[in-house]
Parts: structure tokens; C-alpha cells; sequence
């Protein structure tokens, strides 16, 4: 990782690393932060010659090798002291809260505009509503592009940035052309490597942010924290990590619950992490206390299902959304929990 003494290089400056690292078959991709861009080297860093020829130019500050499958995301990089916002939220100074449809219904706008306007009311920041769907049955609703029109509609009548996920490089572009401003990667699609690398190309200069899902069969952390790797290392390091429950399930829960990784993300890695109870648990009754034990957890955030008629919904709605008043309640309690939590570290007990 290159850190250069100015904010960021010039052309020529840039030019000229790129063609000292070729030399070692190695290449640079700028990671644009907010107040400073980094450069990181892209291949196998450890030739000494090729360090000492970029230390040795006068506009580097240092060179930074950490020992980390994950450099970028790794607590000890130099991005540690990124900071996202989104919804008027910098992540980690206040618990950000997404809510909103498992899936919008293009038969069904109202719905769709209702529940947005309800999640708002009820304190969200940030609007989810699902536009094309995995499904664990190819034969049911997989969504509509119309929804991404909704979608849009919902922003503009809340003023909330909006979440969908995609699937695939087509869906990515058209989100992006319509201005999604949260890019959701699904459980099922969290190792699938050339849709990170083309999600991390799309959103590098933008500050799009990506909500990544933990895999479904994700073991290790460092697997997890991987893939949000290898989305900044394609160059926009606005990721979050969302555990969201992996398999096999618990007898009762629709996956096993994994909020309580939380601070074991924290202590490798400076990505904040987003818990959503709704796929973890898989029932509206169950979601309120997973989410309260996310927050106690250390989580920066929730992303909840929410529908102001779950039982009129499609997709998960029916079975796990929260009702607006269910998730004014929770959002009310989560907001106790984080205040609780984080007393302690900011010294006002
Ligand atoms: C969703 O958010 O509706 C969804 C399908 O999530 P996941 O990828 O976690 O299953
Ligand atoms: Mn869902």
C-alpha cells in the first residue's frame, strides 16, 4: 500500500509507480477515500528492490506492507480511518438503520410507497425494497425491472437513499444508471467473484456503498471479510458487512442466527457491520430481540424487513416483515442498546 505525501498523485506521479510495479509484475489501484487517496499494489509485494526504487521517490510517504489475507479491509490499514455515510449517518457515530420490503411488488406500487413513507416515519435512514430476487424456487417471483422505477419513486417521495440488490453485471448497470445509492451483494452471491470485481470497478470514484451478505455456507471470518476485500480492491472502499444468518439452520430459525460474530469482525477488520435479523431468524416475532442482541453485539446498524401489510406482501414479506409500528418499537429499543453500549466509550455515563 503507497501512501503518498499529498492528497493524491498527480497523472505523471501515478504513471510513473505504475511502471516501476509492472517492472514486478504488479500493478496499482488507487482506493479514493474520502479525504485521501492510497494506492495499493496489486500482485505479489514482497520484492524489497521494487519497494526501496518507490520509497526512494520524493512525493511517497511510506510504503505499508501489512501481513493480512485482507490488507485493505485489515484493522491495521491505512483505510482504517475511512468513514461511510449514508441517510445523514456516518456509520459508527449512530446506529443506521435500513428497513424497508423484502420485495416491492410492480403489481402493487402503493404498497411500496406506503411502507417507505412508514419506515421513514418510523426512524429509518436508508429504504430497502427488493427489485430482482434469488429465490431459494427458480419457480417463484424472481421480480421485475419495473420495481426499479418504484424503487426510485420511493426515493424521491422520502428524500431516503435506497438499498436493492443485484445479481448480475446487467442489474448492476441498471441500478446504477437509475441511482441506487446502496448496492446490495446477497448471501447466495457473496463468493461470486466476478460479480464483486465488477460491482468494485462500477462504484470506484462514486460513493456508492455496498452492503455485503455473509454467505450462506460462509465458515472462517477471514472468508467474509475476503470478499468485502476483493470489492475495495477493484477500488471503492464504502463496504459493510451484514451478517444475515448462514446454514445449516436452527430448528425453528430460518438460518442460524450469527449477529454474535459482530465483535469478532471488529477486532480484524474496520468495515462496519450491519446486522439483518429479518433473514436470520425468518419470523416477524423472533426479529425484534435478534436485533436488540445485534446492537448489544456492537452492530453499527440493522437492516430490517418492514411492510405495511406484510400478509399483502410477496417475497418474505408475509412471514418476516415487521409492521411499521412493530419496527418504530424495535428502532426506539435498539437506539436504548446502542446508547447503552457505547456510554462506556464515549466517557458520558
Ligand atoms: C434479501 O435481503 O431479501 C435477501 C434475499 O437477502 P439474503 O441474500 O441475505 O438472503
Ligand atoms: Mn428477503
Amino acid at each position: 500500500m503507497i501512501l503518498p505525501k499529498s492528497n493524491r498523485l498527480t497523472p505523471a506521479q501515478l504513471a510513473e509507480i505504475t511502471s516501476i510495479v509492472a517492472e514486478f509484475g504488479c500493478s496499482i489501484q488507487p482506493i479514493i477515500g474520502a479525504v485521501r487517496t492510497i494506492y495499493a499494489i496489486v500482485g505479489d509485494e514482497r520484492d524489497d528492490l521494487m519497494i526501496n526504487r518507490l520509497e526512494g521517490l520524493d512525493y511517497i510517504e511510506r510504503i505499508d506492507r501489512i501481513q493480512s489475507p485482507f490488507k485493505l479491509m485489515d484493522k491495521r490499514s491505512d483505510l482504517a480511518s475511512h468513514r461511510i455515510a449514508l441517510g445523514g449517518v456516518t456509520l459508527g457515530e449512530e446506529l443506521l438503520v435500513i428497513a424497508g420490503q423484502c420485495t416491492i411488488d410492480p403489481k402493487n406500487p402503493n404498497f411500496f410507497y406506503e411502507t417507505a413513507a412508514a419506515v421513514k416515519e418510523a426512524g429509518a435512514h436508508v429504504i430497502r425494497g427488493g427489485v430482482w430476487k434469488p429465490r431459494t424456487n427458480p419457480y417463484t417471483f424472481q421480480g421485475d425491472t419495473k420495481s426499479l422505477d418504484i424503487l426510485m419513486e420511493g426515493h424521491r417521495r422520502t428524500g431516503l437513499p435506497v438499498d436493492a440488490e443485484v445479481m448480475d453485471e446487467q442489474q448492476l448497470q441498471l441500478a446504477l444508471a437509475a441511482g441506487v445509492h446502496m448496492l446490495q451483494v446477497g448471501a447466495r452471491n457473496a463468493l461470486n467473484y466476478s460479480l464483486l470485481r465488477a460491482i468494485g470497478r462500477a462504484v470506484a470514484e462514486r460513493d456508492t456503498v455496498v452492503l455485503l451478505k455473509r454467505g450462506l455456507h460462509m465458515g472462517p471470518l477471514s472468508e467474509f471479510i475476503s470478499a468485502a476485500e476483493y470489492i475495495a480492491a477493484f477500488g471503492n472502499p464504502n463496504i459493510i458487512l451484514c451478517p444475515r444468518g448462514t446454514a445449516p439452520t436452527l430448528d425453528g430459525y430460518r438460518n442460524h442466527p450469527d449477529e454474535s460474530i459482530t465483535p469478532l469482525l471488529k477486532e480484524k477488520t474496520w468495515a462496519p457491520v450491519v446486522v439483518d435479523p429479518s433473514h436470520s431468524v425468518g419470523k416477524a416475532a423472533y426479529v425484534p430481540a435478534c436485533a436488540l442482541a445485534a446492537v448489544a453485539y456492537g452492530a453499527d446498524g440493522l437492516c430490517i424487513e418492514a411492510h405495511v401489510n406484510p400478509s399483502h406482501g410477496i417475497g418474505d414479506d408475509p412471514k418476516q416483515a415487521l409492521t411499521p409500528e412493530a419496527l418504530a418499537d424495535t428502532i426506539i429499543r435498539a437506539k436504548q442498546v446502542w446508547e447503552l453500549t457505547h456510554r462506556g466509550k464515549s466517557g458520558n455515563s
